[in-house]
C-alpha cells in the first residue's frame, strides 16, 4: 500500500472511530496505575493480550521493549501520573533477540544501499551515540531490565517481568512483583543525591 493510500486510508477509518468515541473524558492519570514497557512488534497487541482498556494503563514501546530507554517515561508515569506498578513484557522471536553488531551492520548496509552519497564511517559515526541493547537470553534480558528499572532512583513503584509468547499469545511471569531497591546510603552521591541521577537535568530558580 502507498503512502497515499495509507494516509487516506487512516482519514477514513479514524472517521468511523471518531463517530462511535464516546470516552472523550478519560482522566489522563492510568486507571489501573500501571505502565506496561513493551516492544514496538506489530505481533505485539499490548491492550488485547493484556485485556486493558483506553484509559487504564501508559504503555510505552520500542524496538526490544528496551527498559532503560523507558526511564523518562516511567519516571513521568509514576510521579506526576500516579503510576504505582511498572510491568516489562518482552516476547519471544523478537528481532532485538540477536547480536547487536549484526543488527548494526544491517543498518549500515541498509543506509549505504539507499544513500549512496553516505560513507560507511559517515553511517557507523552516526549509529554510535544511539543505544541498540540486544540480547541472546530471554529470560536474562528481561532479569536485567527489572532489574535496572528497580535500581532507578526514580523508581518507587513495584516492577514486574514477562514473558509473551507470539505463537500461542500467552504472558509467563519471569519475576515476582518486586519492590524498588533502596539505594546505598554510603555511596557517593552524586549532584542530586542519588548515584544514578539523570545524565541532563536543568533546574532553574
Ligand atoms: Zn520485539
Amino acid at each position: 500500500m502507498d503512502t497515499t493510500t495509507l494516509a487516506t486510508s487512516f482519514i477514513s477509518l479514524n472517521r468511523e472511530y471518531a463517530k462511535g468515541f464516546n470516552a472523550g473524558n478519560l482522566d489522563s492519570s492510568p486507571a489501573k496505575k500501571c505502565a506496561i514497557v513493551a516492544c514496538m512488534d506489530c505481533r505485539v497487541n499490548v491492550e488485547r493480550m493484556l485485556g486493558l482498556d483506553l484509559g487504564d494503563a501508559h504503555i510505552i514501546r520500542s524496538a526490544g521493549a528496551d527498559a532503560r530507554a523507558a526511564l523518562t517515561s516511567l519516571t513521568v508515569s509514576q510521579h506526576i501520573m500516579g503510576v504505582e506498578q511498572i510491568h516489562i513484557v518482552k516476547h519471544t522471536r523478537c528481532g532485538m533477540q540477536n547480536d547487536a553488531n549484526d543488527i548494526l551492520r544491517k543498518i549500515v548496509d541498509s543506509v549505504k544501499q539507499k544513500k549512496t552519497s553516505a560513507s560507511e564511517a559517515e553511517i557507523a559515526k552516526s549509529l554510535q551515540d544511539m543505544s541498540f541493547r540486544t540480547w541472546d537470553n530471554l529470560e536474562a534480558a528481561v532479569e536485567s531490565d527489572v532489574e535496572a528499572v528497580r535500581s532507578n532512583i526514580a523508581t518507587v513503584a513495584s516492577v514486574t517481568g514477562w514473558i509473551y509468547d507470539v505463537n500461542k499469545g500467552e504472558i509467563r511471569r519471569i519475576t515476582e512483583t518486586l519492590p524498588p531497591i533502596e539505594m546505598d546510603k554510603s555511596a557517593e552521591p552524586d549532584a542530586f543525591g542519588g548515584q544514578h541521577g539523570p545524565q541532563k537535568v536543568f533546574l532553574t530558580a
